[in-house]
């Protein structure tokens, strides 16, 4: 692999390969920028085919780090770490020790958390070699923990956003949303979507995880395979990546595609042909910050669970403003929220050199 020329290296401050013996470690942690503040982004636990395809995604994600940070004003830059694993079977506390001792040799120029794979139990144990590690257990009068909660409530206010620009819609009662994936962030959006009065789709390749949503919420199940092609009003990915790619954009039915999933377009161009497929894309990075939102104001400190939720209000507002100016320059809605990141992040280097 020569990562320097990768797509996805896109100027990279630094790549860090790590590896303990011991333990069985083997990551990779990708520093996109730290132009806004220390880098912050999660740690994936996933059991990647090959170390390039680990490589691949740690970029991507980090990138979108950067830039889901600068779009949601957080004075933090952008950063990923990737463990490759299968999170089921190959975790143990020594090998999330050596990762805390190899995020610590960065010195603060990493913050890390959980995401999919490792928990905030996980990042207890990390937690006992550095402190720049945010989504640990919440402690009686602190604001933190697991911030998938958070993350749907972002979610939740951005598909109403979405609903009201693209579905001219006041209110979500009566609509139908299609979940693929009800973990984490998509059990807790399929409750504040159901107080509203939608109904729910859902698709997860864990039959607890569906049977939950159904028998709390009386969702109904639908396949895997179909749960994106549903016909329904907003569909929300908030499983995997790269869901929206040249098979399945020309398959969508839904007029608004809106959900926490990190990465949704397999590539920045599959954007545009959400755009001329007619479908309002909420983009992932801007919806979804709900969560870094909680961690990072869990890792500064002082802020309070009311006040955290103030700052998740203003994701619809962002969304609104990419909306509109896409719908003004005809352009996709990924490109118009990239170039507003690029050009926060650009302004804040311009400030730093001045
Ligand atoms: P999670 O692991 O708790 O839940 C994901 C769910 O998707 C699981 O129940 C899993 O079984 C299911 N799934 C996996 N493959 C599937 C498939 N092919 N079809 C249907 N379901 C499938 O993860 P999460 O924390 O809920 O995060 C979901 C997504 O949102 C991820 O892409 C994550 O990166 C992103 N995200 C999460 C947060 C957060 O706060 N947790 C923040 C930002 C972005």
């Amino acid at each position: 692999m020569n990562t320097f020329e990768m797509r996805e290296f896109d100027g990279h401050e630094l790549v860090l390969f790590g590896h303990d013996e011991a333990s069985g470690l083997k990551a990779v942690i990708a520093v996109h920028s730290t132009v806004l503040g220390p880098a912050a982004g999660g740690c994936r636990m996933w059991a990647y085919e090959s170390s390039d395809a680990a490589v691949t995604d740690a970029l991507r994600l980090s990138r979108g780090m950067s830039f889901k940070n600068a779009m949601a004003g957080l004075p933090f830059g952008g950063g990923k770490a990737v463990i490759i694993g299968d999170a089921r079977t190959r975790k143990s506390p020594e090998m999330f020790e050596a990762f805390g001792r190899m995020i610590d040799s960065l010195g603060g120029r990493y913050i890390t958390a959980e995401d999919v794979g490792t928990t905030t139990a996980d990042m207890e144990v990390v937690a006992r070699h550095t402190r720049h590690v945010s989504g640990l257990h919440r402690r009686p009068g602190e604001f933190g923990g697991d911030p998938s909660p958070k993350t749907a409530l972002g979610v939740y206010l951005g598909i109403k956003a979405a609903a009201k620009f693209r579905l001219g819609r006041g209110d979500l009662e009566g609509l139908t949303v299609a979940v693929q994936g009800v973990g984490g962030v998509g059990y807790h959006l399929c409750r504040l979507l159901s107080a509203d009065g939608v109904k729910l789709r859902v698709a997860d390749v864990l039959p607890s995880a569906v049977n939950r949503v159904r028998d709390e919420l009386g969702a109904a199940a639908v396949s895997t395979e179909s749960v994106l092609f549903e016909d329904v009003d907003v569909v929300a990915p908030c499983a995997l990546g790269a869901v929206l790619n040249a098979q399945t954009i020309t398959k969508l039915r839904a007029k608004v595609v809106a959900g926490a999933a990190n990465n949704q377009l397999a590539q920045d161009r599959d954007g545009l042909m959400v755009h001329l497929a007619g479908v309002l894309y909420a983009p992932d990075y801007v919806i979804n910050a709900g969560g870094i939102i909680s961690v990072a104001r869990e890792h500064l400190g002082g802020a309070s669970d009311a006040q955290v939720t103030a700052e998740i209000g203003g994701i619809p507002v962002r969304l609104i403003e990419i909306f509109e100016r896409a719908r003004r320059e005809n352009r996709p809605t990924n490109a118009v929220a990239d170039q507003l990141a690029r050009e926060r992040i650009h302004a804040a280097q311009r400030r730093l050199v001045a």
